[in-house]
């Protein structure tokens, strides 16, 4: 391996962000501003809800009246939802209405059908109410005017919600990155050929496509560049053409390879070849090219994955407007020791299974960097930090969850 500078995770992560910021904002349906990130404050632009109305199906009554129980009534007239009902309930009065139907004047309480019944054409009261029961005031919700969301925030179904219920239809969000995908390798072809002698299918341009859309970016499928620096060149260019916010090769960074990569991205930006103190997925390539960050991963399958969600996602996620990126992790025991001595950070493959002190992990099987099969039954990854040689059985650890 020739001499690169050996990083840690949060430095290369540290050096990668530092690189991107968010991008733009653009204007989308709400439809389609699901998990954006809103580029623009919201307010509301009327009382929510507009008039004093119902909270329960029942009768509106004067609260002077409904003070004692029972209490019969004279049912006036009836109010429904998306109607609004003149008929003034006076003393002695009572006005049907329906769950979101705007009180009659002179109402100022609902008593709920459960608490009436008829009585000789009239309706009796069978219960003492206190004045303004079941009634949901004008503006309760939001005023007019008032700052509903903020720029920076998250669309999630209740802000979408929010967002209709103020009469937004278009929305300002910060644009999703456009991320361009390429495999390297002479061996690799694509999963719709029948593999020749000594070639494999490409899994990692998938991984990495699947990946990119589960955060929210925009893949650019770029396919396969043979082994060749004018072929690789070509790539990416053709991402650069294609506007990429951000390109992602897999292959052709660790040491067999590295001088090909190594020359055309010298020749074409700026590229750092890192050994990153980790397993799987030590070599990485990154740097800028044309102004895009390149991100150069490992060509093993579980490599590529691994970085990818460790370096990729926080980029993606950030160049979208998120202020963090978390990955979502539990504690697990596990079920079996661990030892090792090589002073890397270890990504374990396990399984976990609920035991009778919280969660146990077991390791899935061969944890080589392309051992796919054992990331497919993987629910998480187990990180053993870099200072811990030996781990016994029952040992608690972090465990970041493959969802
Ligand atoms: P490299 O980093 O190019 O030396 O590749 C390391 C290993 O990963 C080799 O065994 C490659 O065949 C394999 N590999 C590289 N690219 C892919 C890919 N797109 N899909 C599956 N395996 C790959
Ligand atoms: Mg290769």
């Amino acid at each position: 391996m020739p001499d690169r500078p050996l990083l840690s995770v949060e430095q290369a992560l540290e050096r990668i962000l530092a690189t991107v910021r968010p991008l733009e904002p653009e204007q989308v349906s709400i439809e389609e501003a699901l998990q954006r990130v809103l580029a623009e404050p919201v307010a509301a632009d009327r009382d929510i809800p507009p008039l004093t109305n119902a909270a329960m199906d029942g009768y509106a009554v004067r609260g002077a009246d409904v003070g004692q129980a029972p209490v019969r009534l004279q049912v006036i007239g009836e109010a429904a939802a998306g109607h609004v009902c003149a008929i003034p309930v006076v003393s002695g009065s009572a006005v049907r209405i329906m769950t979101g139907a705007p009180l009659p004047p002179g109402a100022d309480t609902v008593v709920q059908f459960e608490h009436t019944r008829p009585a000789e054409g009239q309706v009796e009261i069978t219960r003492a109410y206190p004045s303004g029961k079941n009634v949901r005031q004008a503006g309760e919700d939001v005023c007019a005017g008032q700052r509903v969301l903020a720029p920076g925030q998250v669309l999630r179904p209740q802000e979408i919600g929010m967002l209709a219920a103020v009469g937004r239809v278009r929305v300002s969000v910060i644009r999703r990155p456009r991320v361009a995908i390429m495999g390297t390798g002479d061996e690799i072809v694509p999963p719709g050929t029948r593999p020749g002698p000594g070639q494999i299918r490409d899994a990692n341009s998938y991984t990495v496509a699947a990946q990119v859309r589960r955060h929210g970016g925009i893949p650019l499928p770029l396919g396969i560049a043979r082994d060749q620096q004018a072929l690789l060149r070509q790539g990416i260019q053709a991402a650069l053409a294609q506007e990429a916010d951000m390109i992602i090769t897999s292959g052709g960074v660790s040491a067999g390879d590295f001088d090909l990569v190594k020359q055309v991205l010298a020749a074409e930006g700026e590229m750092h070849f890192w050994s990153l103190n980790m397993k799987p997925g030590r070599p990485l390539a990154f740097g800028t090219i044309g102004g895009v960050p390149l991100l150069g991963l490992p060509g093993n399958p579980v490599a590529a994955m691994i970085s990818t969600e460790l370096l990729a996602r926080p980029a993606i996620r950030k160049m979208q407007g998120f202020a963090d990126w978390p990955w979502p992790a539990t504690t697990a025991r596990l079920r079996e020791p661990i030892s090792r001595k090589d002073g890397r950070r270890h990504y374990l493959r396990v399984r976990l299974h609920p035991g009778a002190e919280g969660l146990e992990a077991s390791l899935t099987g061969d944890q080589g960097s392309g051992v796919l099969h054992s990331l497919v039954q993987a629910d998480g990854l187990a990180v053993i930090p870099e200072d811990v040689d030996h781990l016994p059985a029952r040992a608690t650890v972090q465990v970041l969850l493959l969802q």
